[in-house]
Parts: C-alpha cells; structure tokens; sequence
C-alpha cells in the first residue's frame, strides 16, 4: 500500500513538473517573440535561461509541432543582443573580436587559409572586405574563419573582452552562448548555405561602429 502511494506521488509529482516546465518554455517563447516584433526587453533573464536550459528539449519540441524551430535561436540571439549591449560598447575595439564566416567569400575569392583563418586582401569582390577595412580601422581584431573550432583556438589564444559574430541563427546563438561572458553582439546572415552567403554590411557596420558613436557621446 505505501509502495502504490510512493509511486502514484512520484508520478503525480513528475506529470506537475513537465506541466510546469511546457508552461515555462510557452511563456518564454510567446514573450521572446512578442518581445522581438516589438523592440522592447521585458525579463529578458528568464527568456534566456528558460531558453539556455532546455535549449535541445525545446528544438525537438518544435520539429514535433511542425514549428520551425529557428525561433529559439531567433529569441535567443536578439535578447543577448538587447541584454549585453551596455556592457559591450564600453568595451574598447582593441580588446574586441569579430568573426566572419569564410562562407561569405565570394567564388573567385584567391585568399588563402591559414591557422587563423582566411587571410583577406580586400580585394572588394565581398563583403568581408568592406567590414575588415572599416573594422581595422577602429582597431577591432577581425577573424575569417571556415568553424568553430577556429574559433575555439582563437578565444584560448587570444587577450579579449567583447565579441561580434556573424553567422545564421542557429550558429550564432550556439557562439553567443557559448562566448556569454565576453557580452556578445551577432549579426545573421541574410543568405544561408555553405558558399556565397549574404550578409546585410549596414548591421555589421551598426554594431562595429556603435562603440564610436558611445565614445563620442561620452566626450
Ligand atoms: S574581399 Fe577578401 S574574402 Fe572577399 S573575395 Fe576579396 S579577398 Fe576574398
């Protein structure tokens, strides 16, 4: 008798905490995209960490509901962007990183692959070359890189303290929330794929450029 009590107060227990995790990940992704169409952060922590817990459970949950499932992505990129913002403009250039996927290159692109990635000679055929020039410039230290395990190598190696990525949703969350503690900024990329992919050079530019702006308006 007392074991069918245990059992029957372990089920009840587990069916109230799956009902309470599914009104949870409901919550958070009603209120993310609510919060994306209308430009403004109301809890973003909880959006994030209900999102960064069951990130996997919730991208199957999706693909089981016929729901593309680039939404937790979409969620999770625009909310880290709203969130580290602050932080990240007052970091300088010169202790910030950008990476680029080698992906954008253009087909005759002829620059070579080496450790660090791509070596781009701005040759103006892509729009890699138009953001490392303007990101040079400032001082930021831009990287062309084919994945992330270039991207692992660099951050072991490498004095930082802020990061911008450009990359598809999903990539770009995966980078963001792994690189968290470096207040990362992302821009997506507008052309997916392997090869000759698009990105939109005035939002790349918007973040490279936003800590200018910040140290202007601090003068
Ligand atoms: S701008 Fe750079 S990356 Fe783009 S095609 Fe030219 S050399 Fe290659």
């Amino acid at each position: 008798m007392i074991t069918d009590y245990i059992y029957q107060l372990l089920g009840q227990s587990l069916l109230t905490l799956i009902i309470i995790i599914l009104i949870l990940i409901i919550t958070a992704l009603f209120l993310g995209k609510y919060l994306i169409k209308k430009d403004i952060v109301i809890f973003p922590r909880f959006i994030m960490v209900v999102i960064d817990l069951f990130y996997s459970p919730i991208k199957k949950l999706c693909r089981i509901f016929n729901i593309d499932d680039t939404i937790v992505d979409e969620i999770g990129v625009n909310i880290r962007n709203k969130i580290n913002y602050p932080k990240f403009i007052n970091i300088p250039a010169n202790k910030t990183l950008i990476f680029l996927p080698h992906c954008l290159r253009h087909r005759d692109c002829e620059s070579q692959l080496q450790k660090d990635g791509l070596i781009c000679s701005e040759c103006g055929k892509c729009a890699i070359g138009i953001i490392k020039k303007k990101a040079e410039l400032l001082d930021y230290k831009l990287y062309i890189v084919p994945g992330s395990s270039f991207v692992k190598n660099i951050v072991k190696k490498t004095d930082f303290e802020a990061v911008i990525g450009i990359a598809c949703y999903e990539d770009l969350n995966q980078i963001m929330m792994s690189l968290s503690k470096f207040y990362p900024q992302g821009a997506v990329l507008n052309k997916t794929g392997c090869f000759e992919t698009k990105v939109d050079i005035k939002s790349v530019l918007k973040i490279i450029n936003s800590k200018v702006v910040n140290n202007k308006d601090d003068d």
